[in-house]
């Protein structure tokens, strides 16, 4: 017998028509990229994504189509979030950090017709002018005084959205359309698309305004330090609305000083990042003289890569909740949150610490599980690692245009490529990403644990950990170390200071101190290169 209640579709545009009626004066703060501030409200958002869709649909969008974005976090990228989704549309955020000929990739494997731009990507879209035969609208998202001259090949985004009238009903459709198209960083391969739907966004909303999951509400200001052009902002731009959050979006500007000034002056109770960014705050910090006691904040989420226990400390110590939560873009991307239980309320601050360095337990919806190499599945007790399993109605159950076939078991199962632990209480701990693990004589050694714990040091500013060639064990872990600048530190130091704090076997058989790390696009480190740039050091260096 089938149940009798309504059967309404969770659609995007539902969040907004929300957040007009119940939140219209919550504010949406924005930097552009011109560098003013542009104070607005829920209800603003509300009636100029009604433009903005006016707009697309003017341009020949229909329902189905992508529409693709190269820009950052300002309140004209959140109206298309709406305005694209709004009408049936699939937002494709491309993100601007990518080498130019993934980008190239990106653009045409989405194939939009319209392409949505800051300003400053025009050089970088021009570079690829050949190559997007697809896009047959190139919109610059600014207004007329700030319009790159002499170019009839552009339109302007304010002046699209001052011919409307803003009248429009957003349409009702099927809650398992497409709504938006992101693509991973692909460190193998090309870049695959991840196609979310308007059910899989609005259910991964409810999620962030959970008190145990990222506990945004009414009350939050919050600085949206994480990119709108990958994976949904975690959520926030969707969830904010849901909630009616006051919003606080820094456009180009993620330096540490440019994120201090705008939290103080916005008074950000909430602010998300991964890790490289609260590193360039505290950088900025200390350089000014400044307590972290002056942030505003009393919550700071960090993902995207491990969060350093020395970060944790270091916002605790200033009575900041600092947490985590671990995702990936096929999962929307948040699927784990780590939040102290009752008992852990008890426990001295180093160990609520212990457990905040760890990703997480699943939020509802979210089930996952550990296998071994063959398959089978592995306990959750704490010691055993695994390649983690993840299944739930935010996770992906294929790429765009099926690129990788099938990717799911047929139980359902998505291989994330981490591999985890998980103990008797939930909590996973990332050990490593599959293709970084180091085996060292047939054991694994988790480069993440070894990174973690000489960020501890206090001379060490950034460090990684790469499996390297080694005569009598295949692979010994090597240590990359950037010091903090006017700090002097050898590397038996670094190797003392390891030692009561991972295994013995697990310490690095060399510590090479270097000027900086490169990161990916999405600002984890590049192990890849690290790897292949170091891959002889043991060997030649006979240790
Ligand atoms: P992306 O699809 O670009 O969002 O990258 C997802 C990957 O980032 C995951 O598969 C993890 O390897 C890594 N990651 C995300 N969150 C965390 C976290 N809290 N700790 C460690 N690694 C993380």
């Amino acid at each position: 017998m089938l149940g009798l209640m309504q059967d309404r579709p969770l659609l995007i545009s539902s969040l907004l028509t929300h957040a007009e009626r119940y939140h219209p004066r919550s504010e949406v703060v924005s930097v552009t990229c011109e560098g003013e501030t542009v104070r607005t409200d829920w209800a603003g958002i509300a009636r100029r994504a009604k433009k903005a869709a006016q707009a697309l649909r003017r341009l020949g969008v229909k329902p189905g189509d992508r529409v693709a974005t190269l820009a950052w976090n300002t309140h004209r990228h959140l109206e298309l979030y709406y305005a694209a989704a709004g009408i049936g549309a699939v937002l494709h955020t491309v993100n601007p950090r990518l080498f130019p000929e993934q980008i190239d990739y990106i653009l045409n494997h989405g194939a939009a017709e319209v392409l949505l731009l800051d300003a400053p990507f025009l050089p970088l879209v021009d570079g690829l002018e050949d190559k997007l035969g697809k896009v047959k609208h190139r919109v610059v998202m600014t207004d007329a005084n700030h319009m790159p001259k002499g170019r009839a090949d552009l339109a302007c985004y304010e002046a699209l959205l001052a011919s409307e009238d803003g009248t429009l009903d957003w349409p009702v459709f099927d809650e398992k359309q497409a709504s938006g198209l992101c693509y991973t960083s692909g460190t193998t391969g090309n870049p695959k698309g991840v196609l979310y739907s308007h059910r899989s966004t609005v259910l991964h909303a409810f999620l962030c305004c959970q008190v145990d999951g990222l506990h945004l509400s009414r009350a939050d200001s919050t600085l949206l330090a994480v990119p709108l052009f990958h994976v949904n902002a975690w959520g926030i731009p969707y969830a904010s609305a849901l909630c009616g959050a006051k919003l606080v979006l820094p456009g180009p500007k993620l330096d540490g000083q440019s994120l201090y000034d705008l939290s103080r002056a916005e008074k950000c109770s909430f602010s998300l990042g991964v890790p490289t960014v609260w590193i360039g705050l505290f950088k900025y910090l200390d350089e000014a003289g400044l307590k972290t006691s002056n942030l505003p904040f009393e919550r700071v989420l960090m993902g995207g890569s491990a969060a350093p226990r020395a970060l944790l400390e270091r916002f605790h110590a200033a009575e900041i909740h600092a947490f985590q939560a671990w995702g990936m873009s096929e999962t929307s991307p948040v699927a784990t949150v780590a939040t102290l239980l009752p008992h852990h309320k008890e426990l001295p601050k180093a160990q609520q610490i212990d457990v905040l360095v760890r990703q997480g337990r699943a939020m509802f919806g979210v089930e996952l599980r550990i296998v071994a190499e063959d398959g089978t599945e592995l306990p959750h007790d704490g010691s055993a690692s695994g390649e983690l399993m993840v299944r739930g109605p935010w996770v992906t159950s294929g790429y765009y245009g099926g690129v990788g076939g099938q990717v799911v078991d047929k139980d359902g199962w998505f291989a994330t490529g981490d591999v985890a632990k998980i103990d008797g209480e939930g909590f996973v701990t990332l050990t490593d990403r599959s293709k970084d693990v180091i085996k060292s004589g047939g054991e694994w050694i988790s480069s993440i644990e070894l990174e973690n714990a000489a960020l501890g040091h206090p001379a060490v500013e950034a460090a990684a950990v790469v499996g390297v060639t080694h005569d009598r064990w295949q692979e010994r872990p090597l240590m990359l170390v950037v010091k903090k600048p006017g700090s002097s530190v050898a590397p038996a130091e670094v190797l003392a200071y390891l030692e009561d704090k991972v295994a013995r076997w697990w310490l690095p058989d060399d510590v090479v101190f270097v000027e900086s790390l490169p990161l990916t696009a999405t600002g984890k480190l590049d192990k890849k290169v690290l790897r292949e740039a170091w891959k002889d050091h043991l060997v030649k260096a006979g240790v």
